[in-house]
This record gives structure tokens, C-alpha cells and sequence, in this order.
């Protein structure tokens, strides 16, 4: 009987295992190497905030949802949000749609299913190897550090699943770019996305609301306006409305140095009618008094005040300035803290199969691959169908 081939996976992310599991299904022989002492670990943080594991909109939608030249979406087409609801209830985790159109497990966590799933890949054969920190190549062997010293593997097949810069206590420091650097492979610089940003808060904004939220606030920058809620930092802003305008806001900065987001306060009221419910106070009262009878909290008032010093008094002005305040925006928080990263392994340096052109053999999955996208599910979704894809890739290129 022939030997079956074997396939080593670099990196224990979601994107890894899901390669994992496919080719040991089709029958190879799967080692999963990771630097941490255990696997998923990002996953499991993910699933701090209930796990957003993909979104139910229209299919054609959600494939819009991707930014850069990678072929994302066709990728989806091959393992869809509903191929993803169907794995994750096949691990005996049901899912549901969230009010806003996003799915999550029902437990709300990543611990039972990832345990699940770990289970699951064993009983397929996936063999585990942790505290393995993958150091490139000599010749065609894989060069590993770990606690007992350099080990090294010859496998038919690599996938590199190691995932961006951001979190790095999670295991994905972004270490492996100067590996492939090394090799040749194009890379576009990693990038923080899904971040906050920093203001440069005067009058003690940042010092004196720093963790506070602003609900039911929209944002706008260029003809993008998300309604959401965003939290006040010592330094800046960040937040899940934040988040998704992240890439333009700091593709600007990066262009201009400064980004001028613009905060509407009260989105569900129209300009007029919040001129009419200022014009209806009280002569004397003060004009954080009718703000705060507007519904505004002490810290929108007081970013308003920062960002129009003297605040208008007459109504109509004041109300333009409730619709409209402008902040500018100094600087993008550094990538350790964003959710997620752009850039990586260009998608010029990766054939359709997502295999290095400088590596035949070699393929790349997940994070590492130069794409982004905003926080909806949209990450883990683009996550498990490249590493669905780059298992696929492996089978075709084996044949
Ligand atoms: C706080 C937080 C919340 C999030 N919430 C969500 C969410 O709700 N929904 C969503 O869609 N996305 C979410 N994400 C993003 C999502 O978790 C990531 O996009 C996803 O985990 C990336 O998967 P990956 O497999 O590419 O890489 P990772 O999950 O980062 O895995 C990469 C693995 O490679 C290993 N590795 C790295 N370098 C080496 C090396 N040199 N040698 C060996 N091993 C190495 C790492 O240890 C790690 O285990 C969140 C991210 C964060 C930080």
C-alpha cells in the first residue's frame, strides 16, 4: 500500500485547522506545529465576545465586504457562511442570527466548540505539536525551535497559517514576514485594522472619560457612515463603529497625516427638530443644561466643546454642531492592539490555490494573506475558507 502523502500545518489558528481537517480527511497524514502551548488561542478570545463566527446577509453582500486583490470572495463561494453554520452545528454547536444579522454559537463562547473540534481532528489522526517555533527552512526541511532543541521535518506539503501581528501574546507576532522575505515572497507591510485611533484630547476628555461609551452615535468619514457605539480612551477612540471605518480612516492618515471623522450625536433626530427642542428652553439655562435636556451625555457634550471652542448659543447653530462635529484624528493605535491586520503575503506571490510561487508545495492561509475586512464574522469567515481553500489547493497540486 502507498504511503500517504503528509502535510505539515504551520500555525493552530482557525485557518490552519480548518486545512487540517480536510486533508486529513482526504486521507493524508497531518501534523499541526504551533509556537503556543496550545492551540486557537486568538479563537478562544474571539469568543470573549461571543464568537462571531460569520453573517447571515445575502451572499453577494457579504462577498463585497472584502478589501484587496486577494480572490476572497470566490473562496467563499467554496465554503459559504451556511457551509460554516453547518461545520459548527456538526460540532454540536447550534447557531443563531444576532438582531444586527450576525451568527454566533448559541453557548456564546469559543471554549466548547474549539474542545470539540480539537477532539474531532485527533480522532482523524491530526497530530499536535506545540511549543514548536517554526524558524524557516534548510533546504526543503522545516526548522523548528523547541524546548528540547532545533527539530526538523521533510513533509510532502506545507500550509503556513500563522496568522498577523496583532495580539501577539496569542502566538501570531508576524515574526514569520522576514522568513518569507527571505524566500522571495512579496509581502505588503502589516497594517493594524479593525483599530482604534488616537485625537489628542485637550481639556481633559481622555483623562476624564476614558472607558466611557457613546451609544447611538453615527460616525462618517468620506460617504461611509456606520451607527454604533464607540468607547472614549485616554488617547483617542475605538469601539466597533470605530472599527468599521478603520481602513479608510487610517489609509488617510497614512496619506495625510490626520483624518477628520465626523460624529453625529444624535442620529435619530433631524437638524430641525433638535433646533426646535433647543429653541424650547428655559431663558437663563445654561448651555450644557440644554444639551444634557437633549438627551447628550456629559462626555458628547464635552468632545463637542473640544472640537467648537466657544460653543455656538443659538439654536440653529448649536443643533448643526449636535448633527455634525468634527474631530480629526492624529494617529492609528499600534497593531498589538488592533483586532486584526492588513497586509501580508501579496496575493501576486500566491497562485489561485493560494501556493507560494517561490515555494511550489508551500501554501498560505488566513490572516497571513494580504486582505482585510471589518468586524461582523466577515474575519473568521474569511479565515476558515482560505484555509478551506489552501487544503483544496494542496489535493489539486498532489493530485
Ligand atoms: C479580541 C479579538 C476578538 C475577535 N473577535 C472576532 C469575532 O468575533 N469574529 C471574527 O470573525 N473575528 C474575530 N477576531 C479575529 C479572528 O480571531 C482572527 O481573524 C483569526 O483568529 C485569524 O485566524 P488565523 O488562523 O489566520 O490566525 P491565528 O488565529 O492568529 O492563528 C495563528 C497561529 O499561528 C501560530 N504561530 C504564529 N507564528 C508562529 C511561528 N513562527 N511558529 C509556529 N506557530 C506560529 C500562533 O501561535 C497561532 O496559534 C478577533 C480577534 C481579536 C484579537
Amino acid at each position: 500500500m502507498a504511503q500517504p502523502k503528509s502535510c505539515a500545518i504551520v500555525g493552530g489558528g482557525p485557518a490552519g485547522l480548518m486545512a487540517a481537517e480536510m486533508l486529513a480527511e482526504a486521507g493524508w497524514d497531518v501534523t499541526v506545529f504551533d509556537q503556543m502551548p496550545s492551540l486557537g488561542r486568538k479563537f478562544l478570545m474571539a469568543g470573549i465576545g461571543g464568537l462571531n463566527l460569520t453573517h447571515s446577509e445575502a451572499l453577494e453582500h457579504f462577498k463585497g465586504r472584502y478589501r484587496g486583490p486577494l480572490g476572497l470572495p470566490v473562496m467563499i463561494d467554496a465554503f459559504t457562511p451556511q457551509a460554516l453554520r453547518e461545520w459548527c452545528e456538526a460540532l454540536g454547536e447550534e447557531t443563531f442570527v444576532g438582531s444586527s444579522g450576525r451568527v454566533f454559537p448559541r453557548s456564546f463562547k469559543a471554549s466548547p466548540l474549539l474542545r470539540a473540534w480539537l477532539r474531532r481532528l485527533a480522532g482523524k489522526g491530526v497530530a499536535t505539536r506545540t511549543r514548536h517555533r517554526w524558524l524557516g527552512w534548510r533546504g526543503d526541511a522545516l526548522l523548528f525551535d523547541t524546548p528540547e532543541g532545533e527539530v526538523s521535518t521533510t513533509p510532502d506539503a506545507v500550509v503556513l497559517a500563522m496568522g498577523g501581528a496583532s495580539w501577539p501574546r496569542l502566538g501570531s507576532d508576524g515574526t514569520w514576514q522576514d522568513l518569507l522575505g527571505a524566500e522571495g515572497v512579496a509581502l505588503s507591510p502589516l497594517r493594524p485594522s479593525n483599530c482604534g485611533f488616537t485625537i489628542g484630547w485637550q481639556e481633559h476628555v481622555g483623562s476624564k472619560f476614558a472607558g466611557t461609551p457613546l451609544k447611538s452615535v453615527s460616525f462618517s468619514f468620506g460617504n461611509e457612515t456606520v451607527l454604533g457605539e464607540a468607547v472614549i480612551t485616554e488617547a483617542g477612540i475605538e469601539g466597533g463603529a470605530i472599527y468599521a471605518l478603520s481602513a479608510p480612516l487610517r489609509d488617510e492618515i497614512d496619506r495625510a497625516g490626520e483624518a477628520v471623522l465626523t460624529v453625529d450625536f444624535k442620529p435619530a433626530l433631524d437638524v430641525s427638530e433638535i433646533e426646535n427642542r433647543l429653541k424650547r428652553n428655559r431663558a437663563g439655562d445654561s448651555l450644557s443644561n440644554r444639551l444634557r435636556k437633549l438627551g447628550l451625555s456629559r462626555a458628547a457634550i464635552a468632545i463637542m466643546r473640544e472640537s467648537h471652542h466657544p460653543l455656538p448659543d443659538s439654536a440653529d447653530q448649536l443643533a448643526a454642531v449636535v448633527k455634525a462635529t468634527n474631530v480629526p484624528l492624529r494617529g492609528v493605535y499600534p497593531i498589538e492592539r488592533a483586532i486584526s491586520t492588513a497586509g501580508g503575503v501579496s496575493s501576486a506571490s500566491v497562485d489561485d490555490n493560494l501556493m507560494l510561487k517561490a515555494r511550489p508545495g508551500v501554501f498560505v492561509a488566513g490572516e497571513m494573506l494580504d486582505w482585510e475586512a471589518s468586524t461582523g464574522g466577515y474575519l473568521l469567515q474569511g479565515c476558515f475558507a482560505s484555509g478551506h481553500r489552501a487544503a483544496y489547493g494542496v489535493l489539486a497540486h498532489f493530485g
